[in-house]
């Protein structure tokens, strides 16, 4: 059941009233013109049946047809073709329907008594136009076109020439149609305001939907703990990457960096304060990552990834060496023993870089930046060591003189 006002059809709610007006207008715009169209065209039509019924009287008719009517009716035509049609649509329609109807009372009453049928019959071709095809709402429908059955009963009783059983004949099918007019328009009008309710929930769905999707996406793609590319997202990146500077003959450069005796960390802190720790470790790295290409990932555990496009080995090494002095200047304090006694935390980096070739894989990058980040753990952590190629391993930390 529709949250509605039984009689004139309007939702309770006035937002969602005139949110649903502005949809009727829209959706209804052509058809509204186009019925005014045929109503135009029809009208000029029958004035033949004015001269063929009844030559003598065409005048008169046709005064009425072309002096009065159509010409009204071309005027509000022309207006609903601009924009006022959004403003007042419905209220202009209905007087189109008032002229009609005015138009083929005048003739009732002009015609002789015998002839009134016909235009009886107009008055019903009027009421079909205002029901349904000029699609006027419900209330504006009726109102139109009672008033066509008024006027035709009190012009026909003034001034007409018809007996009361011509009137009660009239009457008969006047009424008839309007009240059939009435359910057709009222049940049009009901189901196009639940048809309206749908389409909104259905919208709103689609965007929770929507919204639903984004988070999910991103939870798929994005490491809970520190909010970095995950080790699925990283890949893609990777492969994409791979490609992309293949094409364009630019290095690509893999950053692999590993906490130093984390573990000893975690021992003596706990894991939520190991947690904590990369937290704070991956801040650095998104903050190093800067260019539009830069992807920082979290492989697992405190196993991390900065893969740089477009940068040479040296550039890669400048830039792993910033992050490692970086990771070192946070002063997250180590164990007070053990290993690290008195020692900040620190990272140790494995670079390598390539440009990318028909004869080289990602894999084969990946395994060379591993085996550089081995041998700055060999060499006693805390450094940057870069795999060049020729396998010559180079420790840039100690070309910067900052090693161990
Ligand atoms: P190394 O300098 O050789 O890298 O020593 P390490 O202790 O860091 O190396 P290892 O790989 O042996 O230890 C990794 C530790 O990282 C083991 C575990 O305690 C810790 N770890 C791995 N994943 C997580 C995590 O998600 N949260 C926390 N808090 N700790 C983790
Ligand atoms: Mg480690
Ligand atoms: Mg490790």
């Amino acid at each position: 059941m529709l949250d509605i006002n039984l009689i004139t059809l309007s939702f309770q709610d006035p937002r969602l009233e005139r949110h649903y007006r502005n949809s009727y207008s829209r959706r209804y715009r052509f058809q509204s013109l186009l019925a005014m169209e045929v109503a135009l065209v029809l009208f000029g039509l029958f004035a033949v049946l004015d001269w063929l019924l009844y030559p003598q009287l065409v005048e008169q008719l046709w005064g009425i047809r072309f002096g009065f009517a159509l010409p009204a009716l071309l005027i509000i035509f022309i207006l609903l073709l601009g924009r006022v049609y959004f403003r007042y649509g419905q209220q202009l329609m209905v007087a189109s329907l008032i002229v009609s109807n005015v138009a083929v009372v005048a003739m009732t009453v002009v015609i002789p008594a015998h002839l009134n049928d016909v235009y009886v019959a107009g008055l019903m071709l009027v009421a079909l136009y205002g029901y349904t095809v000029a699609r006027l709402r419900f209330v504006w429908a009726t109102a139109g076109n009672w008033f066509g059955v008024i006027a035709y009963n009190l012009a026909n009783i003034w001034w007409g020439d018809a007996s009361h059983w011509d009137l009660v004949a009239g009457n008969f099918f006047c009424i008839s149609t309007n009240v059939m007019g009435m359910v057709a328009s009222y049940s049009m009008e009901y189901d196009s305001r639940r048809g309206f309710l749908l389409q909104q929930q259905l919208r709103r769905e689609r965007s929770q939907l929507n919204l639903v999707n984004r988070r999910l996406e991103k939870q798929v793609l994005t490491d809970e703990l520190t909010d970095l590319a995950n080790r699925r997202s990283f890949f893609e990146r990777f492969h994409e990457e791979w490609r992309r500077v293949r094409r364009e003959r630019q290095y690509l450069a893999l950053v692999m960096i590993d906490i130093d005796h984390f573990k000893e960390f975690n021992d003596a802190f706990g894991h939520q304060a190991g947690d904590e720790c990369l937290k704070q470790v991956a801040a650095v790295f998104q903050e190093h990552a800067r260019r539009a290409g830069d992807v920082p990932a979290r492989l697992g555990g405190e196993e991390f990834v900065l893969l740089l496009p477009e940068t040479s080995p040296v550039a890669a090494c400048e830039k792993a060496e910033a992050v490692r002095k970086s990771v070192a200047r946070m002063e997250i304090h180590a164990p007070q023993q053990g290993l690290l006694e008195g020692r900040h935390i620190s990272i140790s980096c494995g670079i390598a870089a390539v440009v990318p070739d028909q004869e080289s894989s990602p894999d084969d990058l990946l395994a060379q930046a591993d085996k550089a980040l081995y041998q700055a753990k060999e060499q006693g952590r805390n450094r940057v060591v870069c795999c060049v190629p020729g396998s010559v391993v180079e420790d840039c930390s100690a070309k910067a003189g900052e090693g161990g």
